[in-house]
């Protein structure tokens, strides 16, 4: 049996693991690559196998870089079977989409820059034109037929003779899972463990991650590996806290947030803040992002995902995320009124790194207001608008225009839905010991410090299309 890598490498992450076993070609993840490099010729370029042989593609998450390449796959000719948990089908579909839908944007824009409006979508070329997207919406509805059997926590699969599948719940996002590959061939047995993206303890919303013991080899992320959280009830104080001076200045209070686990998260935190009377109980909180009411909604169909507490209150009629000033706003012409708001409203809007979306307009609204607030709830890499606000600039360019930062800004660090390097070493160690583990989806530097840390196996660390025997 071969284990070749074709998401991941020590530059850019996008998980995509093909595992060649008893006749069989079984893909893990089909994610789009983020981060580094030039990534839109990455992401176009062939994926290292033929997507026409692939027999069965297993999802660990809902997460853009594990499934945003799978419209391409199906695009590229794969008619296999797609196996994932419930709730990642639903998140999965709705990622994809939204996905296709940026770059058709994307590529109307492109193609306008470029004096070439109009023809594109005429043009037919065996090559990948820069102006036309990676994938369209089409493709993307096209997924939805390849989706198969429907896979549960703790259910092992017979996929084929000598190959079987269980997921394990791996407390990330909602429908997130592990996945735990026992092998036959010729004799010769393996399990095989990919970890998927691996989620941190104690989080009120979902159950701790589930950690199979006895495997002989085991796949796993490494994005914290060189780092240490903060326990996460002291940073909801701290987000109480900004929330409520922030709405003392009077004005209004904008917390970018990415559309899937974060903004469910924050929702969840300020009802109970609200239920604890640690917030004002006459909040006014404008979800302004469709694509993060729709993972809401998508949160309510799972409470089998939910942990347990969580899970209990919901069977008895509490909603987790139904705040009583909640509203949402799926329309543009909605979300453009929401300008008229001159004080007390709480409007959490997409994206996270304010990179595009809705926040940009609410920003340029608010952001040289002084009393009006900004919450940062997330991570923002290096260069963008959130970085920039972040590490106190006094100007920033929006929408074309300079606005003045005028508005308070605050930084909440410690929410994650990332193990952190202690809980990576806890997780690898409730394996066993692996003869080989090799470490994906990290920042060079977070893996090689990981790698010095990990004991009792072997460690490698792939580079793009590198395969292995197994
Ligand atoms: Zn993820």
């Amino acid at each position: 049996m071969r284990l070749s890598f074709h998401g991941a490498d020590r530059e850019v992450t996008g998980s995509c693991h093909l595992l060649h076993c008893a006749g069989r070609r079984i893909l893990v993840d089909c994610g789009l690559f983020q981060g580094g490099r030039e990534l839109e010729e990455e992401n176009a370029r062939p994926f290292g196998f033929d997507p026409a042989e692939i027999d069965i593609l297993l999802l660990t998450h809902a997460h853009l870089d594990h499934c945003g390449r799978i419209p391409l796959l199906v695009k590229r000719g794969f008619r296999g079977e797609i196996i994932c948990t419930a709730a990642t089908r639903e998140l999965a579909r709705l990622v994809m989409l939204d996905a296709a839908h940026l770059q058709e944007e994307e590529a109307r824009y492109r193609s306008g820059k470029s004096g070439r409006h109009g023809h594109h979508r005429h043009h037919k070329s065996e090559h990948h034109a820069p102006e036309s997207p990676l994938y369209c919406i089409l493709d993307a509805v096209n997924c939805a037929e390849y989706f198969g059997r429907t896979a549960e926590y703790g259910k092992r699969l017979e996929l084929a003779p000598g190959v079987a599948a269980t997921f394990f719940d791996a407390g990330h996002i909602l429908g997130s899972a592990s996945i735990l590959l026992e092998l036959s061939e010729n004799g010769h047995r393996r399990r095989i463990l990919f970890s998927g993206d691996i989620g941190n303890a104690g989080r009120p919303l979902l159950r701790d991650p589930v950690v199979p013991h006895g495997a002989d080899a085991v796949i796993m992320e490494t994005t914290y590996g060189d780092r240490q959280h903060r326990p996460v009830d002291a940073s909801v104080t701290e987000f109480y806290a900004a929330v409520s001076d922030a709405l003392e200045q009077g004005g209004n209070v904008i917390i970018p947030t990415f559309a899937l686990e974060r903004a469910q998260e924050i929702l969840y935190f300020l009802h109970e803040g609200v239920r604890q009377k640690r917030l004002p109980a006459h909040l006014q909180v404008f979800l302004d992002s469709p694509m993060a009411i729709s993972a809401t909604e998508i949160f309510e169909h799972h409470p089998e995902c939910y942990e347990a507490k969580t899970a209990a209150l919901f069977r008895g009629g509490r909603d987790p995320f139904a705040l009583p000033g909640l509203h949402f706003v799926r329309e543009a012409a909605d979300s453009i009124a929401l300008s008229q708001i001159r004080s007390g409203a709480l409007i959490m809007a997409g994206s996270g790194m304010c990179t595009g979306g809705r926040v940009r307009h609410h920003l340029k609204n608010n952001l040289s207001r002084s009393n009006c607030g900004v919450i940062f709830v997330g991570y923002a890499s290096e260069g963008t608008l959130a970085r920039i606000i972040i590490d106190g600039a006094d100007a920033v360019r929006l929408l074309g225009e300079e606005v003045l930062v005028k508005a308070h800004v605050y930084t909440i660090n410690g929410f994650s839905a990332h193990a952190d390097q202690r809980e990576l070493l806890a997780w690898h160690a409730r394996t066993g010991k692996p003869e080989v583990t090799f470490l994906v989806h990290g920042e060079a530097k977070a893996m090689q410090a990981f790698a010095r840390s990990l004991r009792h196996t072997r460690v490698e660390m792939p580079a793009l299309h590198q395969s292995y025997d197994l």
